[in-house]
């Protein structure tokens, strides 16, 4: 089967590349340990430099790539471009710290000398989703490479562009052949990659139900596995709330990415003293929000990915609402050409209708209102995931509360939860586990190796 891209726009065909044959797949893996073997001599200098200049190479294409990235998914021109730039920036962070956050440390015992070195371990394995289609690469990848691993990397197969344009990247800016490979393969392909003996450890961003499937085959092989699920990410609103600053951000936090992010904004948790008038403003904002052509700048919200999740969101949305669910904005899927669906508000959500216990991955905001601050963290820990979440709030008391009690990965106060690389990325629960970026993710893939002198 191709790989084949479909602008989600206009439906247009865009790129198409086919899939590699078993022979292609055992020899990129074969490639793959032979860099390794070279790779991991190299110096933090020299991996830097190569890190750079992949840096520097991308920065000098933004508005190509980014061209790419709307074409191939449907996210604003702008967003793309402030993605590609996000992922030079996070190249660029790694090619400077790696060292010192991988540095040997010392640690006294009853020897002359004893610590641990985080040495890197081997060729590893990526599956990747559409929706960040640069940053989910480049975030597993600029810490990975830099640890002295491989990385051979499956991405979604509506982004082959963007696989093919990664491969590339690394390989124009001067990094050996095989510390970055795309494959362009099918599922049942997966697991024998896992399978595969000079393949040590796999990473998935995806869903739970992709997650589920890789994390069985890591096990099955005793293979290290990290995973970067789904989410429904609470934004909880205090009584202190500076509202009027909150609001925008609140409709950014749940339309960014066309909506189709595991850290947008899913459930937005508002204290009964505050309900009436978030209600009102955000309604207004989210129905303000304009939607259509991603390249033009004036877009705020572009299609959905494909016409099946375009589908599956209006069929979450319209079987809420006929469990009960009140749509105040929003609600229906676009006519026409394209995969368009509109910023959607919804309240009175029954906990068992797919809006109250499913993701919606798409720009429809569920608003709960709890009694006061502790209700409402009740209310945003009552969920299986564990990603993000944020607090909106002047108290710091009330901050430091949220902080405090939710359960979740990464927690932003008076700010849209997002991934940055000095900070570690990941979640608990059925979001996943392990992390991405900071020292803690530049080591997930490392050997731990404890050393000890008499
Ligand atoms: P997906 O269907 O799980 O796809 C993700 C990747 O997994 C793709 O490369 C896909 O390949 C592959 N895949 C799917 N099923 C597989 C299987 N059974 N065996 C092997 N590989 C498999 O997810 P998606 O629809 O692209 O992305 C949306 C989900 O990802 C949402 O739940 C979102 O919240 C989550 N997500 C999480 C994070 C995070 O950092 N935590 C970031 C982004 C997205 P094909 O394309 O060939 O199907």
């Amino acid at each position: 089967m191709p790989f084949v891209s479909i602008n989600p726009a206009n439906e247009k065909f865009v790129v198409q590349y086919p899939a590699h044959t078993p022979e292609q797949v055992d020899e990129a893996i074969k490639n793959a340990s032979i860099a390794f073997s070279r790779w991991r001599g190299a110096s933090f200098g020299d991996r830097a430099r190569l890190m750079v200049g992949a840096a520097a190479l991308l920065e000098s294409e933004v508005p190509v790539v980014g061209e790419l990235m709307t074409s191939e998914m449907g996210k604003t021109f702008a967003s793309a471009k402030g993605e590609a730039m996000k992922c030079a920036m996070t190249m660029r962070y790694f090619a400077e710290h790696a060292e010192a956050m991988l540095q040997e440390q010392s640690v006294a015992t009853v020897g002359s000398r004893s610590g641990v070195r985080f040495d890197p371990t081997g060729v590893i394995f990526a599956v990747m989703p559409w929706n960040f289609p640069l940053w989910q690469v480049i975030r597993m990848a600029a810490p990975t490479i830099m640890a002295g691993n491989v990385v051979i990397f499956k991405h979604a197969s509506n982004v082959p562009g963007c696989a093919k344009y990664i491969e590339e990247l690394f390989l124009r800016s001067g990094f050996p052949p095989g510390v970055m490979t795309n494959v362009f393969v099918e599922h049942e392909r997966v697991s024998s990659i896992i399978g595969d003996p000079r393949v040590v450890g796999v990473t998935l961003t995806g869903s739970e139900r992709a997650g589920r499937s890789v994390a069985e085959l890591a096990g099955t092989n005793l293979k290290k596995c990290v995973l970067e699920l789904g989410g429904s990410d609470p934004f909880v609103i205090a009584s202190s709330v500076d509202m009027d600053a909150t609001v925008p951000l609140a409709v950014t936090a749940r339309i960014q990415n066309n909506g189709q992010s595991c850290i947008g904004s899913k459930r937005f948790i508002v204290v009964r003293d505050r309900s009436e008038e978030f209600l009102e403003k955000f309604t207004g904002a989210m129905s303000a929000v304009r939607l259509g052509d991603p390249m033009d700048p004036a877009t705020g919200l572009g299609p959905l990915v494909s016409k099946a999740q375009r589908d599956l969101l209006a069929d979450q949305v319209t079987s809420s609402v006929a469990q009960g669910a009140v749509a105040l904005t929003g609600g229906h899927a676009l006519e026409g050409t394209g995969f368009f669906y509109p910023a959607t508000v919804l309240t009175n959500v029954p906990a068992d209708s797919p809006a109250g216990c499913e993701e919606l991955f798409g720009p429809v905001a569920v608003v709960y209102v709890a009694d006061d601050l502790d209700d409402a963290i009740r209310v945003a820990n009552d969920t299986p995931w564990g990603l993000g979440g944020s607090i909106w709030a002047q108290d710091e008391r009330e901050i430091n509360e949220a902080i405090a009690r939710l359960d979740v990965g990464l927690v932003f106060a008076n700010a849209i939860v997002t991934s940055m690389p000095e900070l570690p990325f990941g979640g608990i629960k059925l979001s996943g586990f392990g992390r991405e970026l900071s020292a803690i993710g530049a080591r997930e893939f490392t050997n731990a190796k404890s050393f000890f002198v008499a």
